[in-house]
């Protein structure tokens, strides 16, 4: 899709010059997209970047890998292999090409129905940094999302959380449907067009152009009152204002589908972010207000819930519902603050001076008189600074702050808090 258009920053002769890079992956070698806005683009040039992006297309389309599927399904135990290399569902006639790859056989169902335990994880951090929630947290997102009452589930960047609602879509008494909007296609294997649709969360983006973009819009149409939501976990490296340029289009879509009734409403959303990301996304997004449950992963080791261990998820849930509905369980130690009328971690305290529970990683934190704030507990005041920080912190100052935490004294790619 489109790529984005950045500006250079720093010392040097091309300070402030603006170049279109890649949206969806942080890293040049993954992709080497680079052109100057000004720059005149050679017809060679253009025509050997259209034969490198129809030399990497998908094998299949999306329309292919659902009849594959339905093939896949009408075999035998014995005859269904997946190929770990090739990371596809294989049929019979195709066994001979994967001969030498290595692969899992006898797919079940059961399986087949949790394609996240398939697939391995794309974790490169530059590019999908896929990192699936913990059981623990899926299954309390979407007990919340059903005590709330929640019959329609967007899922942008959400594969777990798609695939156990689609898992307990076949029982009688389940009422929810969810669509997963992601840019990993091997997903197309396992969902209709219906069910999943190829989109880039950083330019808004639907692969399967016109048509994928109706599926989304009929699903945002709230027939028989059937409330939507919208769920992302967007990688955390990833740019903030695209991510919101995104997540509003897509409010936008809900809108229109509206009519008047949504008329000065917002549609109702879940963006899981780690906590350090609170001012950026309340920039964008006012109404939204962060969580204080921690957001766990099973592939993240640095993310580990529990009570021991000093690692604890630094991830939590933007909303824009009303604090006081978002109910966290209290068997995980979480407890209902009156005067703040949300639930709060065990740890964070309320501060008679800031009348608010401040603690943003779940640790009590310390009033600083001289801050008129909270800070961190391991952080003191710092008469040179005039701000309260790590003691062993450098005093020296630059001007511009961080992209990532707002502070000054470093730039985004050396960030304290995204290590
Ligand atoms: N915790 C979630 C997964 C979050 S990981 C779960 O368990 O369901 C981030 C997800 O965003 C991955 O599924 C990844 O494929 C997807 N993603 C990464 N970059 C994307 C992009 N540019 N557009 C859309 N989805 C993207
Ligand atoms: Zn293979
Ligand atoms: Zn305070
Ligand atoms: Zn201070
Ligand atoms: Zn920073």
């Amino acid at each position: 899709g489109p790529a984005l258009l950045f500006v250079k920053t720093g010392q040097g002769k091309e300070e402030g010059r603006r170049f279109y890079a890649c949206s969806a992956c942080r890293d040049r070698k993954a992709c080497n997209f680079f052109q100057w806005e000004d720059e005149k683009v050679s017809q060679t040039r253009l025509a050997a970047r259209e034969e490198y992006n129809r030399n990497h297309q998908p094998s299949f389309t999306h329309r292919q890998n659902v009849e594959r599927y339905k093939n896949f399904v009408q075999l035998p135990l014995s005859k269904r292999r997946f190929c770990q290399e090739c990371q596809q569902l294989l049929l019979p006639a195709e066994w001979e090409k994967h001969s030498d790859h290595q692969f899992l056989c006898d797919i079940s169902t059961a399986q087949l129905k949790s394609p996240s335990q398939l697939l391995y994880p794309l974790e490169n951090k530059k590019t999908n940094a896929q990192y699936l929630f913990a059981a623990r947290s899926c299954q309390f997102l979407l007990n919340l999302l059903i005590d709330l009452g929640f019959r329609r589930v967007l899922c942008v960047g959400t594969p777990r959380l798609h695939e156990l609602i689609q898992s307990k879509a076949s029982q009688e008494d389940f009422r929810v449907r969810s669509l997963l909007l992601d840019i990993d296609f091997r997903y197309s294997q396992f969902y209709t067009e219906d069910e999943f649709c190829h989109y880039n969360m950083f330019n808004h983006y639907f692969f399967g152009g016109e048509a994928a973009h109706e599926t989304c819009r009929q699903f945002l149409y709230e027939d028989n009152g059937e409330r939507v939501i919208m769920v992302t976990d967007p990688p955390f490296g990833g740019l903030v204002e695209a991510l919101a340029s995104s997540f509003k289009k897509l409010m936008a879509m809900w809108k229109e589908t509206g009519k008047e009734g949504h008329s000065n409403k917002e549609m109702p959303t879940f963006w899981i972010f780690p906590y350090f990301f609170e001012s950026r996304i309340l920039d964008f997004f006012p109404s939204f207000n962060m969580m204080d449950y921690q957001v766990d992963y099973d592939n993240h080791v640095l993310y580990k819930h529990g009570k021991t261990g000093r690692r604890q998820s630094p991830v939590r849930i933007f909303t824009n519902l009303t604090p006081s509905m978002i109910v966290l369980p209290v068997e995980e130690g979480y407890r209902f603050c009156t005067i703040c009328q949300r639930y709060v971690s065990s740890g964070n305290q309320h501060c008679e001076i800031c009348n608010s529970c401040t603690s943003k990683d779940g640790r009590r934190w310390k009033h600083c008189v001289l801050c008129k704030k909270c800070v961190k507990p391991s952080w003191f005041h710092c008469n040179n600074c005039n701000c309260c920080a790590l003691q062993t912190h450098s005093c020296e100052k630059t001007d511009a702050g961080c992209f990532v935490c707002g502070r000054a004294g470093h730039k985004r790619s050396a960030c304290p808090s995204l290590s």
